[in-house]
């Protein structure tokens, strides 16, 4: 007897907040200063080539890449998880004017084995996978400006506005968001995805538990993924929830 085939569609939003991130009104002025005032025009001109600040280093210029996450094949396992880093997009509709975000656009996918099972003792125990288990896609990271935020811009909170990156000159908020893209590929690089508990021998009850388990595993593991961006890199300096209490005050 086998068990139908458990296929886990993720949505298509799963895990698409990103890091909504300001730069910082200079001269200073209220928060969310006009964002037409501030638009430069749209010349063609990537925003890391505008001007910087002066005293700041120009913004980094957004490097994509592409690099494997978890590949392996066996006959039990076909997993191949990759992440890019994407080119910036600027003046994004999408995105609230006068913010950046830096978000992971996440197309894992897994589908679980096809089994079979036997009746053993009165209880439903899995026999044998016969299929394995696939875990694929691509985890897409992309920094997007809203209109009228520019890289070269001083970011208003976080990383951009410590005593260390001050002191040498890292105050954009294209650097700003560099820095989540650097958290989100550190995160990959030390933290391994979730694997699949389910195996021969345990009950079909057990065996879809494991199922379940996994996605809310993996849900956690990229929820984790963003958590520890805002950490490291919002709520350091001049802390992101400071700012949103008390304003752009530095
Ligand atoms: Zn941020």
């Amino acid at each position: 007897m086998s068990l139908p085939l458990c296929t886990t569609e993720l949505g298509r939003d799963w895990i698409d907040g990103g890091t909504l991130c300001r730069f910082r009104c200079n001269p200073p002025g209220p928060i969310g200063c006009d964002a037409d005032a501030e638009a430069a025009p749209m010349d063609g001109d990537t925003p890391n080539r505008k001007p910087a600040s002066r005293g700041a280093n120009p913004p980094p210029v957004t490097q994509t890449s592409r690099s494997t996450v978890k590949k392996e094949a066996s006959a039990g396992v076909d997993i191949d998880v990759a992440v890019e880093v994407v080119a910036d997009v600027v003046a994004d509709a999408t995105v609230s004017a006068g913010t950046a975000v830096t978000s992971f656009q996440n197309g894992v996918r897994f589908v679980t084995p096809a089994t079979e099972w036997v009746n053993r003792d009165g209880k439903k125990i899995v026999s044998k996978l016969t299929s394995p288990f696939s875990l694929k896609g691509i985890i897409s990271v992309q920094t997007r400006y809203g209109r009228g935020a520019m890289a070269h811009q001083p970011s208003a909170y976080g990383r951009g506005t410590t005593d260390e990156d001050t002191k040498v000159g890292n105050t954009t908020l294209g650097f700003h968001e560099s820095c989540h893209r650097a958290d989100f590929l550190a995160y990959l690089a030390a933290n391994l995805l979730p694997t699949f508990e389910g195996k021969a021998g345990k009950t079909t009850d057990e065996y879809e538990r494991s199922v379940k388990a996994l996605k809310t595993r993996l849900n956690d593991y990229f929820a984790e993924m963003e958590k520890q961006s805002d950490s490291n890199t919002d709520e350091v300096g001049y802390k992101k929830s400071e700012f949103e209490k008390f304003g752009p005050t530095h």
